[in-house]
């Protein structure tokens, strides 16, 4: 009988259609995974996904076919079948496996980073603060795709400031009644499970984190994006969560879903990385082809063009690695760095994706080409999980009282 992995591998060796044009090429270079940030797991991790997405290839175009909701929910089937979110939500969890993985799927397809990056988000919370019981309950049939969650956090007037949640949870005899709206939420309409932030009480100790069924009484209003995903508001109208579906204790909810979007926001660094490199990519093929008078990359102006790209991927790659490194090892900087990872990164794969855009002329700006879907995907990274702004702020902090520079 076919294992999950299986069921979506082709034969060894054998390259199949390839439809996005992307057979030879490294997702992850060795250069990269050579650095002392890295050890032989990581390299073994990246090896099996380079090879997985290669073997994957005919699916994953299939997917991406579909539907938004369709090649999500299927997307997140397929992780999970392959064993992606049981490599990522390891005890400990490796955030530099993480930023491997988020950096080769954002390569592939924004889609797929997403699939991976909001279920593993949510679930990182479960795994590192609920207690045992919830854990058995809900966390394997994440881990295996078979369930897809949210991690709920923003409301239209508290997105900056997590703080001001204003979302009720009242205790009752049977449970908490939770009221009120969450806006912006990944995978909103397509989710069993949602991780919410509510208020249980006054100030920034009177917030609570829970895990509750869509099925409860949680409506999904679709919102269309730019780059369109299953994404948009959640409306709790008095949904009722039973007691034991608090995650951590009372009044920590706050601190925890700051601790968790902490930890993983390099990771968005990495992805930023992703559709940096792919964009640098996608721009030395077209500048590198013959035309009527030669190469443009014959062309001062375009090296230089390139030189700066080159220069975002690399120092941009370096930010995220070291953030992931100091993650890891509980250094006393993790929380600064991931900041810097996120910000130096995302600002980079910005600009390289908009001169990829640039040097392409007006092809670049053909909609569904491959420039212009980089366009679309990228912008967003710079304002979820904390926008360029906060990011500045935690960092403007740091280097004040003396904790970086
Ligand atoms: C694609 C996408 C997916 C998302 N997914 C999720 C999700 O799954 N779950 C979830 O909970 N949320 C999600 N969000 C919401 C996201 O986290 C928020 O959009 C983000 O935190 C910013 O909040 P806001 O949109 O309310 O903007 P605001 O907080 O209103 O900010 C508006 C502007 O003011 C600036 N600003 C605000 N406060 C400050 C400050 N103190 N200092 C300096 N500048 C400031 C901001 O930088 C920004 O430029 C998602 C957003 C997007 C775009």
């Amino acid at each position: 009988m076919m294992d999950g992995a299986q069921r979506h591998q082709g034969a060894p060796g054998r390259a199949g259609p390839d439809p996005a044009g992307l057979n030879g090429t490294s997702y992850l270079d060795s250069g990269y995974l050579a650095l002392p940030f890295f050890d032989d797991t990581h390299r073994a991790v990246a090896a099996r996904l380079q090879g997985w997405l290669r073997d994957n290839e005919a699916a994953i175009s299939a997917l991406l076919a579909q539907s938004p909701k369709q090649a999500t929910r299927g997307a997140i089937t397929m992780l999970g079948d392959a064993g992606w979110f049981a490599a990522a939500l390891g005890e400990p969890v490796d955030f530099r496996a993480i930023c491997i993985m988020r950096e080769a799927f954002a390569y592939r397809d924004d889609l797929l980073d997403f699939a991976f990056s909001i279920q593993v988000l949510a679930a990182l919370s479960l795994l590192q603060w609920g207690s045992q019981d919830l854990r058995r309950r809900l966390l394997p049939a994440l881990v295996r795709g078979e369930r897809v969650a949210a991690f709920a956090m923003t409301e239209r007037d508290s997105g900056s400031d997590l703080a001001a949640v204003a979302l009720a949870a009242v205790e009752t005899a049977a449970g908490y009644r939770l009221t009120g709206e969450k806006n912006w939420i990944a995978n909103a309409d397509i989710a069993d499970h949602v991780v919410v932030l509510a208020r249980t009480g006054s100030g920034s100790i009177g917030l609570s984190l829970f895990v509750a069924d869509t099925s409860d009484g949680v409506d999904a209003v679709p919102v269309a994006l730019i780059a369109p995903r299953p994404f948009g508001d959640l409306r709790f109208d008095g949904c009722l969560v039973s007691k034991d579906r608090l995650i951590g204790d009372n009044g920590a909810g706050l601190a925890i879903a700051l601790d968790t979007l902490e930890q993983m926001r390099m990771s968005v660094g990495a992805a930023a990385n992703g559709f940096a490199r792919r964009a640098l990519d996608e721009a030395r093929r077209h500048v590198t082809k013959v035309r009527a008078n030669g190469r443009l990359a014959e062309i001062a102006a375009v090296r230089q063009k390139l030189a700066q790209m080159g220069v975002a991927v690399h120092t941009a790659r370096l930010a995220v690695a070291q953030a992931a490194w100091e993650m890891d090892r509980g250094g006393e900087g993790r929380s600064v760095s991931s900041s810097v990872a996120k910000l130096v990164a995302t600002e980079a794969a910005q600009s390289v994706v908009d001169a990829c855009v640039q040097l392409h002329g007006a092809a670049g700006v053909v909609s569904q080409s491959l420039p212009e879907r980089l366009y679309r995907q990228v912008r967003s990274l710079r304002i979820y999980e904390g926008t360029s702004e906060i990011q500045e702020a935690i960092i403007g902090e740091a280097v004040t009282f003396g904790f970086l520079g």
